[in-house]
């Protein structure tokens, strides 16, 4: 499979508008999803496998867990 610009992202499915999610990109520009629920809950995995179509602690966020354009920001 090709790899870079052009490679095809699993979709995420409900973790892409969950309020416990976290986008994270790597160097590859690969994206994975940080489930901050499974730091309190251990029946839910750190970066579960996408997509995700049907979760117990799914929480509708306001806005979708979406890295800015560019990537996400730097630290300060
Ligand atoms: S609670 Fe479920 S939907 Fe929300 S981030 Fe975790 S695995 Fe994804």
């Amino acid at each position: 499979m090709p790899d870079g610009p052009g490679r095809l992202e699993p979709e995420p499915g409900l973790c892409a508008s969950c309020a416990l999610a976290r986008a994270i990109a790597n160097a590859r520009g690969s994206r994975f999803y940080l489930c901050l629920l499974s730091r309190r809950d251990p029946r839910f995995p750190r970066y579960p496998p996408l997509p995700v179509l049907r979760c117990e602690g799914y929480r509708p966020a306001a806005t979708p867990a979406r890295e800015p354009p560019g990537g996400p920001a730097p630290r300060a």
